[in-house]
């Protein structure tokens, strides 16, 4: 079915169902802040997806992948072009024995931890805290208390944007992985879903209290309970990005409704009433700060979308 306003010229592919115009973004990501996107879609199968990403390309329309939206800071002006969140195209197949476990790339994370553990699966109890999807944990390179993605994943099925027709494999290899980082970040290319290989025959109770355990410590250390991105700075190592903010007096700063978080300093949460302009400002402003006082440049983790530059300076 035709969708109504979507722009069309003679190569166009045909509008795909589930095409939705001016959708509000701040309900895609756990900041709960962003501006309109132009052309959204949910897609819930790989073939909703490649249908999608070949109408967006057949109209040379820009692409914004969105997972979870746990490590995105979205414009208040919106995006153009076509938004796209996978958080739909769910589910996993775990084999118990040999320990493989095959997961869509909007499976979300903890759930996927959780699955593992009760399958006697060893590797993920880390990533029960994080709340993204796989997709987006395989672009970041997520990890937490020891662990990384890097470390587990096997290979990753994906699609480069321009060329919706072939999907292809690459190896855990070839994805360049470092702290928080994946040559996808640069690459027009997203993640349709991700193989692991995890140490199969362990306890599933151990591992589940194991994985219950991490839960509990980040929760009662992190502000959990106020829509944030977590850590908004990578940690320029040796240094710890919260304690540099933390020893300069900053936790509960505020720039309009964005607010460095009393509890953990690395966190700047949403107390209600945040924009996107609000979050960006507070994290000019401790970057500022941090480099006057320590000479040190704190660089964001999380990813802008919508801004006139990639990232804050
Ligand atoms: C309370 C809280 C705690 C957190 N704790 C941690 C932590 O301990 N460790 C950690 O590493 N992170 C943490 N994060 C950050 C975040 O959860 C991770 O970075 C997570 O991996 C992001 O996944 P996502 O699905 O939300 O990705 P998004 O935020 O939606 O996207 C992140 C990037 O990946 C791209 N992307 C997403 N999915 C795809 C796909 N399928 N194909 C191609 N590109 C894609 C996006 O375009 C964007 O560039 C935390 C966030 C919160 C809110």
């Amino acid at each position: 079915m035709a969708v109504s306003g979507a722009p069309t010229t003679d190569h166009a592919a045909p509008p795909p169902a589930g095409l939705r115009q001016a959708i509000r973004l701040q309900d895609f990501t756990t900041w709960k802040v962003g501006g309109p996107a132009e052309w959204f879609a949910e897609p819930a199968t790989t073939a909703e997806l490649l249908a999608l990403l070949h109408w967006g390309e057949s109209l040379g329309l820009p692409l914004h992948c969105i997972g979870a939206g746990s490590n995105l800071l979205i414009a208040d002006a919106g995006l153009p072009g076509l938004s796209v969140c996978l958080r739909r195209l769910q589910g996993s197949q775990l084999d118990r024995t040999e320990g493989w476990v095959e997961a869509a790339a909007g499976e979300p994370i903890p759930t996927l931890a959780r699955k593992a553990a009760r399958a006697g699966l060893s590797g993920l109890e880390w990533a029960v805290g994080i709340p993204g999807t796989v997709g987006g944990a395989v672009v970041m390179n997520a990890g937490a208390q020891g662990g990384c993605t890097a470390e587990w994943l096997h290979s990753v099925q994906v699609v480069d944007r321009r060329r919706p027709d072939q999907p292809f494999e690459l190896s855990a290899g070839a994805l360049a992985f470092a702290y928080r980082h994946s040559r996808l970040q640069q690459e027009p290319l997203v993640v349709l879903s991700a193989r692991f290989r995890l140490a199969a025959g362990h306890d599933p109770t151990a591992v589940t209290a194991r994985t219950s355990a991490n839960l509990h410590s980040r929760t009662s250390t992190q502000p959990y309970q106020q829509p944030s991105c977590g850590s908004v700075f990578r940690n320029p190592e040796p240094e710890k990005a919260g304690r540099l903010i933390e020893a300069l007096g900053l936790k509960g700063l505020r720039r309009g409704g964005a607010e460095v978080s009393p509890v953990h300093a690395n966190f700047i949460v949403n107390t209600g009433s945040a924009t996107a302009d609000d979050i960006d400002g507070l994290i000019r402003s401790v970057q500022e700060r941090v480099v006057a006082s320590h000479g040190i440049t704190l660089h964001p983790e999380v990813k802008r979308l919508g801004f006139p530059s990639p990232t804050s300076t």
